[in-house]
């Protein structure tokens, strides 16, 4: 499915009302309550349960659909990507032979809300470390202690999923991950959300506080460092091609507006459309080219994915690659909207300048350009020596 093929999840009358909504969630700082409340009826929040990744063509379709959905609303489509986020986890790990986090699908079925519990302030390794302490209880469970930032969703999730690490003795420490369900004690949600863009996300601190994790709620863990297990690679493929499809979506809508703009604008000197000036065409052309770029990574990345295909290595590479180009379309898109949009495209209430907001989240996401050159490099020569 492309972006511009009908999906049955996402009606034009539906896309048409949160785009109305969007300037107004993002206005006030608020969720997208309404927005949330339609996909959810919708079945949208199954999407990846109905449709798994893999012969089914779960990812295809995931991205397909998320990139629709944040050409209306970017902010409503990166909440809902953190739930589809985990769901897409669950079906990739099934679809290769390992069933440890089908109760994802199962609890996603029966109405569940899936958050990220994963960025903490100061942990540049993401997945390979973490700086939320974990002890060992006398019962078998564990106590989780540690602050967790950017939460999405933080208004409706019901399942939030943390790590944390235990130490070990002779330093081997490991990595616990678990899904804490909303309600339980010591865990709060500091209501600090007040970004530039995304902002209906409502991606709030959350503190955990000897979070209490049963035993059996601990459904993996890894040695800490960098290493390739299944997991780390389910969330980091399922993670970066949903996160660039939502960055796709952005520059899919601000190359619309920026020909709608072009078309409309005339030049008093030339006594002509600004859509024949050539340096404007070649503007645009130049930010629409980086869009087709990325959107020929993302469906072959996707497709390669819901194939198994096995490209070794190289995954990592092709995922940090397509983040960072989707990212850059997105930025490069919204800044040529603005630019041939004229003055009006400045004021803090348009959707062009509201997308551009949007857009520069991309580069906080991991992986950053910088971390995205060091795993490309390393692909090539290697670990560095010193
Ligand atoms: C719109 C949006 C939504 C996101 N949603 C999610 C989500 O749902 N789940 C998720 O896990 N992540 C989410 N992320 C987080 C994202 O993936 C990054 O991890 C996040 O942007 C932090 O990046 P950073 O480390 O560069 O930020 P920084 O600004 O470096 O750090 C973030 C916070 O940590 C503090 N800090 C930084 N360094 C230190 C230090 N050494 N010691 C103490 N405090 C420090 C900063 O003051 C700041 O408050 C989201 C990001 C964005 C932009």
């Amino acid at each position: 499915m492309t972006a511009s093929t009908p999906d049955p999840l996402l009606t034009a009358e539906l896309l048409e009302r949160f785009r109305a909504r969007a300037a107004g969630y993002d206005d006030a700082n608020t969720f997208f309550t309404e927005d949330f409340a339609e996909l959810e009826s919708a079945g949208y929040l199954r999407m990846l349960v109905d449709t798994p990744p893999g012969d089914a063509g779960g990812m295809g379709g995931a991205a397909a659909a998320q990139r629709r959905l944040a050409s209306a609303a970017p902010a409503t489509a990166l909440g809902v990507n953190m739930h589809l986020v985990w769901t897409a986890v669950a079906g990739l790990l099934a679809d290769r032979g390992d069933a440890s986090l089908r109760f994802v699908l199962d609890d996603a079925a029966q109405g569940e809300i899936f958050a990220f519990g994963v960025s903490e302030p100061g942990n540049d390794a993401v997945l390979f470390d973490s700086l939320t302490r974990v002890e060992s209880l006398p019962d078998g469970g564990f106590g989780f202690t540690g602050t967790k930032v950017f939460t999405s969703l933080s208004p409706v999730w019901t399942r939030l999923g943390i790590f944390g690490k235990l130490e070990g003795q002779n330093g081997e420490d490991v990595i616990l991950h678990a899904f804490v369900p909303r309600g339980t004690p010591g865990v709060e949600i500091v209501e600090d959300w007040n970004p530039l863009g995304m902002r209906a996300t409502q991606s709030h601190t959350t503190r955990l506080s000897d979070v209490r994790v049963p035993a059996g709620a601990v459904f993996r863990r890894i040695p800490a460092g960098p290493n390739a297990d299944l997991l780390v690679f389910g969330i980091f493929a399922a993670f970066e091609s949903l996160i660039a499809s939502v960055y796709l979506g952005i520059a899919d809508r601000a190359l619309d507006l920026a020909a709608l703009a072009l078309a409309r604008r005339r030049s008093h000197v030339a006594d002509r459309p600004l859509a024949d000036d050539p340096v404007l065409r070649n503007l645009l052309a130049g930010a629409a080219m980086r869009r087709t770029g990325a959107e020929a990574e993302l469906r072959s990345v996707t497709q390669d994915l819901d194939a198994r295909t096995d490209v070794g290595s190289q995954w990592f590479a092709r995922l940090v690659t397509l983040k960072t180009h989707a990212v850059d379309a997105a930025v490069a898109a919204t800044g040529a909207a603005l630019h041939v949009g004229g003055g009006s495209g400045f004021s803090a209430s348009s959707e062009v300048a509201r997308l551009h907001r949007d857009a520069l989240a991309g580069q906080f996401h991991p992986s950053t350009e910088e971390s995205a050159r060091a795993t490309v490099a390393t692909a090539l020569l290697g670990p560095p020596s010193t």
